[in-house]
């Protein structure tokens, strides 16, 4: 990717941290009340630094947070 958002210092400390971990308070949760599929996958946005976070809470748990 090219066009790489630079983090701000809290996405920075959260990415690649597993799914476990709650997403800090500048991240807004992306398409809040599609409960069906919050429970399965979270997409946060920052409202900082823009980065975009997906928690995905289903499945293996060493699945983890990851920019996308
Ligand atoms: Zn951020």
């Amino acid at each position: 990717m090219d066009l790489w958002i630079q983090p701000c210092a809290p996405c920075a400390d959260l990415y690649g941290q597993p799914a476990t971990v709650e997403p800090h308070d500048d991240l807004t949760l992306n398409g809040a009340g599609a409960e069906k599929d919050a429970t399965v996958e979270q997409h946060y946005t920052c409202v900082r630094c823009g980065a975009v976070f997906a928690r995905i809470l289903a499945g293996p748990t060493t699945r983890q947070i990851g920019c996308s």
